[in-house]
């Protein structure tokens, strides 16, 4: 089957006709759902395919429920990223011009033209343009059924004028500010990062951290201090030594009346970070090595000493040590002392053997020093060893911060928790000149780095734009915005919850890129994940600005005010946009016909910035009525068991799809293989192993055939169970668990077809698929479009499948009877199986079916009756009424209740069941079967016969 040729017909007509150009329909229930623009930097691939297939299969599902949806997108190429592409092509960068010709030639062939395109990256608009240009195209390829009228690009005019609306807005109530407040910074391109603009971002999770600095002086030159940085400003009172890395060298620095010894690396971010110094002269570490330094609160003296595991990129690039509570500090002592390194230095033997660990925390399950003994717990022995160093850093710190108590040693400090003292002894230290702060770059992974390639360190700058996500009233308004939402899956709820609570200041703007300028101050262009919070908003509305033409220009504050808050006169607004009232008002009723969002799909990397600055500016700038109402989610995807790689090669770009897979096939694939909150790992083997049961679908249904066939108990019980999964499929969809919905309308249904095939003539199944094929057909449309147009069309349909609404009224297929009878046939089948197995008679000829005697039926009914109104059953009430009858082994059989079944079909519709299987069951058995009723039957075997279960015997 040419599956790629029967895509591109449908995709293609589907366009040609406008079949999801939707617009507003006053008696018609509608449905609005996005998913995130993509961002245009290169291709979309099948990582970013699980989400859009998800949101397209979630808006085909509500569309064809009835409901008018309006799936919109557009291409996000706000911001750094393409500007800093741009840049590395036009310096000639060879690993980038490599990645784009890549890139260019997936979706152009000719060498020339991939030449032309790729010289004219040299400008940032035609990477976002070009790009722009193919994610449509990606997106189409996955038979996404958006309306593309209302496709833009987030440097476009329009948008530009709706984001200053959305700034000035957000301005006037005080929600923006411009201050002093530690941000991540690209030393390259001198600008703010968020998660877009560092590599990696999203996963990294790079945030600013405050770091302790402590100053120790010289012993030999008064003025001058080695400044050690820590998290842990409260163990000072059990420093024994300090370190330094012997291969750093040192920069002696004047900061105002002091000197100060620190790493060169860390020079910069003092000086991003707003300090005043100049430098003196460079100093080796390595000449420290050996002097003394003066603890800062009782002056005690110091060794300074040498430690492989400083790093001088972090922090000051020098450290103290407390070896009793920080386990790299007791590991560097030991072998500092087991290899006799101080030899190297010329420090005598016993001044290094007097450092004795000093205790000053109280812990619980830990005695004197707890970082001695969690390293011989976890058998650390070298410095080497990092992986092991973090973990028992992390447990004594946890364990520390939350359960410990300082010591009398620490004197006022004594007996205050460590969750407190932390701060408190800073602060002393702090007033006394002897402490200062600093900050540096907290991440999973290091180095961090931007898209450029530049380094990321904290700086602090004067001017900074920042959203204020610390305002109390503004977190208030958010969490009432997200207590109305529906989450799906609920679990994550609370890390919306936590993400609002811990939500501060956030830079929102930068000094270059692509994208929207600040409206009151034009030096700023507002950055990526500020400009893409409310632009669903947009969607409603940028059709209509194009088709009548509307100057971007007259777009100001009145015109946005009017459509979104309704505020203004519509004469007002008009006479000011010179067009006529009734397209202002059609402009403004297209926006409160879709308005709000009732769902947002994406991926579960957006959740802890883009969905909740979503929540936030909607809860900031629209009336409640406005809010968004649901969000749902999905965990990422990863490719044949690992995160998807340039370098693994299991990276498939969208495009190349159609070569090797059905598109139907791939989506039924995303929809299936994970459940959304777990992730998916993408199988090749597993996608293509969907193809046969596509093709045998489109088989069965393209040989089926209208026409009258028997209906026979097991034509009965296929309708009721058919009928039945698409039922409760329609309900798991209330949670939108459409794994559960392709597991009941694809593969569940596929198995009763199978058992059909087996069941019945031959002549009967093309009719009994061709009764059902067109509710079939509809249920699986959200999932495989293409294939469900194309075999629509075979039956004879004009009409698009995907414009019908899924089948509602199902339930006057169901037959429990018929259910219950077949369940019999097939218990037979399943007994005879194993009898044969058992009593090894070689060529058995023939199988008798006893049907128990008809009072075993009335008597089962009566118990069951019973059961079910009394919670009991009294056996010898019973015994009493059948008087007569042999009920020893029915009671013993059944004396466990639950055993008992639910309900007992009439020994008239048993016998019908088995007789109308009589020739499936001998050709499965090859066997003649006879069917017997118990009393007709001398055999001693036949009183084992029960209601519903027929004895069984073969000679
Ligand atoms: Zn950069």
């Amino acid at each position: 089957v040419d599956f790629a040729a029967i895509e591109k017909k449908w995709q293609d007509l589907w366009e040609k006709e406008g079949v999801f150009q939707v617009s507003v329909k006053k008696n018609k229930k509608k449905f609005f759902l996005t998913v995130p623009y993509p961002y245009t930097s290169g291709p979309l691939h099948i990582g970013h395919g699980r989400s859009y297939t998800i949101g397209d299969i979630l808006a085909r599902y509500y569309r064809m429920l009835g409901y008018n949806v309006l799936f919109p997108m557009a291409a996000h190429v706000s911001g750094t990223p393409v500007a800093s592409i741009s840049k590395r092509i036009e310096e000639g960068d060879k690993k980038t011009i490599q990645l784009y010709r890549e890139y260019v030639s997936l979706y152009e062939k000719d060498p020339e033209k991939v030449k032309e395109i790729l010289e004219s990256f040299k400008k940032p608009e035609n990477v976002a343009n070009f790009f722009a240009e193919r994610i449509k195209n990606d997106l189409k390829l996955l038979g996404c059924s958006i309306d593309w009228r209302r496709f833009f690009r987030t440097n476009e005019r329009y948008y530009n004028r709706f984001v200053e609306w959305q700034f000035k807005k957000l301005n006037s109530k005080g929600l923006l500010k411009q201050g002093s407040y530690p941000i991540l910074y690209c030393l390259s391109c001198e600008n703010a990062v968020g998660e877009d603009d560092i590599k990696g971002g999203d996963e990294i999770k790079a945030s600013v951290m405050e770091l302790q600095l402590i100053k120790f002086e010289l012993e030999e030159e008064e003025g001058t201090y080695l400044v050690a940085s820590t998290l842990r400003a409260e163990t000072i009172f059990g420093v024994t030594n300090l370190w330094v890395n012997p291969k750093d060298e040192l920069v002696k620095i004047q900061i105002e009346s002091e000197k100060w010894l620190v790493s060169e690396a860390s020079l910069i971010k003092l000086e991003k970070q707003g300090r005043d110094f100049k430098v003196l002269e460079k100093v080796q570490a390595r000449g420290l090595i050996g002097k003394y330094v003066k603890s800062p609160i009782e002056g005690r003296k110091l060794l300074i000493l040498p430690a492989d595991f400083v790093d001088p990129d972090f922090g000051t690039g020098v450290v103290y040590s407390v070896p009793s509570h920080a386990p790299y500090d007791w590991v560097a002592l030991r072998e500092f002392r087991e290899n006799k390194t101080y030899e190297e230095y010329g420090i005598p033997e016993d001044e290094v053997l007097n450092i004795a660990p000093i205790s000053l925390i109280r812990v619980p399950n830990f005695g004197e020093h707890p970082a001695i003994e969690i390293c011989e717990k976890m058998g650390i022995r070298s410095q080497k060893e990092t992986e092991k160093l973090e973990e028992a850093t992390q447990t004594l710190y946890r364990e520390e911060y939350y359960n410990g108590i300082l010591k009398e040693i620490c004197g006022q400090f004594a007996g205050m928790k460590v969750a407190e003292a932390k701060e408190e002894v800073f602060k002393f230290l702090e007033q006394r000149g002897l402490a200062t702060r600093m900050y540096e770059v907290s991440a999973l992974e290091k180095p961090v780095r931007c898209r450029c390639g530049g380094k990321v360190i904290v700086a602090v700058l004067k001017d900074q734009w920042f959203l204020d996500y610390k305002r109390k009233e503004w977190k208030e308004l958010a969490r009432r915005c997200l207590s109305k939402m529906k989450i799906v899956p609920e679990v994550y709820r609370k890390v919306f919850e936590d993400t609002i609570e811990w939500l501060h200041e956030r830079p929102c703007a930068r000094k270059r890129g692509l994208g929207t300028r600040l409206p009151f101050d034009r030096r700023w262009m507002i950055e990526s994940l500020s400009d893409s919070t409310i632009y669903m908003a947009f969607y409603t509305i940028i059709h209509l600005l194009r088709k009548h033409n509307i100057d971007p220009e007259r777009l100001d504050e009145d015109f946005f005010d009017f459509i979104f808050l309704n505020k203004g006169e519509l004469v007002d607004v008009a006479e000011k946009l010179e067009v006529r009232k009734e397209v202002l008002n059609k402009i403004k009723e297209e926006f409160e016909y879709w308005y709000p969002v009732d769902l947002r799909h994406t991926g579960t990397a957006h959740l802890q910035n883009h969905l909740t600055f979503y929540i936030f500016h909607h809860a900031a700038i629209f009336p409640e009525k406005y809010w968004p109402r649901a969000i749902s989610l999905n965990e990422m995807l990863i490719s044949e068991g690992r995160k998807m790689s340039k370098s693994y090669g299991n990276v498939i770009p969208l495009v190349e799809l159609p070569k090797e897979f059905s598109i139907d096939a791939f989506r039924l694939y995303i929809g299936y293989a994970a459940d959304l909150k777990s992730t998916l790992d993408f199988r090749r083997k597993e996608l293509e192993s969907l193809h046969p049961k596509l093709e045998k679908l489109l088989n069965l249904i393209k040989n089926s055939k209208k026409g009258k066939f028997k209906k026979t108990i097991v034509v009965k019980k296929f309708l009721s169970r058919f009928y039945k999964n698409l039922k409760i499929a329609r309900e798991v969809m209330e949670s939108l668990s459409i794994r559960d919905y392709i597991q009941l309308v694809f593969f569940n249904n596929f198995q009763e077809v199978s058992y059909l095939e087996r069941r019945v003539e031959k002549e009967d199944l093309p009719k009994i698929i061709g009764f059902v094929a067109e509710d079939w057909l509809k249920m699986l449309a959200p999932v495989m479009p293409h294939l469900a147009e194309e075999l629509w069309h075979q039956l004879g349909h004009k009409s698009f499948i995907s414009l019908e609404k899924i089948p509602t009224k199902v339930e006057k297929y169901f037959d429990e009877e018929a259910e219950l009878a077949e369940s019999i046939v097939e218990e037979v089948n399943e007994d005879l199986r194993e009898l044969r197995k058992l009593v090894k008679i070689e060529n058995p000829r023939k199988a008798y079916l006893i049907v128990a005697e008809e009072w075993k039926y009335k008597l089962i009914d009566e118990a069951i009756n019973e059961f079910k109104e009394k919670g009991k059953v009294n056996w010898s009430t019973l015994a009493e009424k059948f008087r007569g009858k042999d009920m020893g082994s029915i009671i013993k059989k059944f004396r466990d209740l639950s055993k008992l079944p639910k309900k007992v079909i009439s020994r008239n519709l048993e016998l019908k069941a088995l007789r109308e299987a009589k020739s499936f069951l001998e050709k499965e058995h090859k066997l003649k079967i006879e069917i017997l009723k118990e009393e007709e039957c001398k055999l001693e075997k036949a009183k084992k016969a029960l209601p519903m279960k027929p004895a069984i015997l073969i000679e």
